[in-house]
């Protein structure tokens, strides 16, 4: 994976947001893989001219591509949110691809994967509608919270302008496709759990208590603000991630990290 874009495909657009998806689109065209199977590409798909997303042309996953200029902040604004809602609660939302990169250089900084099934309702925020003067009156958009995904679920591709080993970027990948058999909500509770696991600063092989968990009760009730019954919850997660073998019961409300 080369870092370098081409700003020559920039040069007739002196619209920036336009030279921007020119330039990012042209370079994922050439340069990603598929993080979820051995494909060495993946392929641009067309509405128009426009390109809608990427899809994989051996798996068939759908990757949408967020570039830009400069840092991601924890908002990423991004399209209409109850279309977006509905794809998440169908199991159908796409892959992310985040990329950030350093317009001076055109060198790509960052490019993180956020799987299809880390996009769950918690990390979803509905925006005011546009206001009654705007061409798209009334419209309502969604932003995504990278804050809220777990750093298991933001896979990078390319850190501090390297492109990282495709072999430890499919591992990763997998580590956590046990999440896509799981329904919307489920999915978003356990996503929500790994988040405070990672949260609590915790890494392999070290233990935690339920207490500790619950310490992050006011967190997900934030989240997840239908459901009265945090705590039963994180339980019967615990047990989920149990039953995977990713953490361990000592007994007593004692846990540990596989
Ligand atoms: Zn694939």
């Amino acid at each position: 994976m080369d870092v370098h874009l081409d700003p020559s495909l920039a040069e007739e657009y002196s619209n920036k947001a336009q030279a921007t998806r020119v330039v990012t689109e042209a370079w994922a065209e050439e340069e990603m893989y598929c993080p979820a199977c051995p494909s060495s590409r993946l392929e641009p798909h067309r509405a128009g001219k426009k390109v809608e997303d990427f899809f994989c042309p051996r798996c068939d996953r759908r990757t949408q591509l967020k570039a830009k200029r400069g840092r991601l902040y924890n908002r990423v604004s991004n399209s209409a949110y109850e279309p977006k809602v509905e794809a998440i609660r169908g199991n159908r939302a796409p892959d992310y691809a985040f990329m950030e990169f350093d317009p001076e250089e055109w060198m790509v900084e960052r490019l993180r994967v956020v799987p299809g099934h880390f996009l769950t309702e918690s990390v979803v925020e509905k925006r005011n509608p546009l206001r009654s003067g705007a061409r798209r009156a009334g419209w309502v958009g969604s932003n995504i919270l990278l804050n809220r995904i777990p750093a298991a679920g933001q896979i990078l591709l390319v850190r501090d302008r390297e492109a990282v080993h495709a072999k430890e970027v499919r591992d990763q990948f997998r580590r956590t496709s046990f999440l896509r058999e799981f329904g919307a909500e489920a999915r978003g509770w356990l996503s929500d759990l790994v988040d405070v696991l990672e949260e609590i600063g915790l890494g392999p092989g070290d233990e935690f208590t339920l207490r500790e968990v619950y310490g992050y009760e006011e967190e997900l009730s934030k989240r997840h603000p239908d459901n009265n019954h945090v705590r039963a919850k994180v339980r019967q997660q615990l047990q989920v991630l149990r039953d995977r073998g990713l953490i361990e019961f000592l007994g007593d409300g004692h846990y540990r990290l596989r």
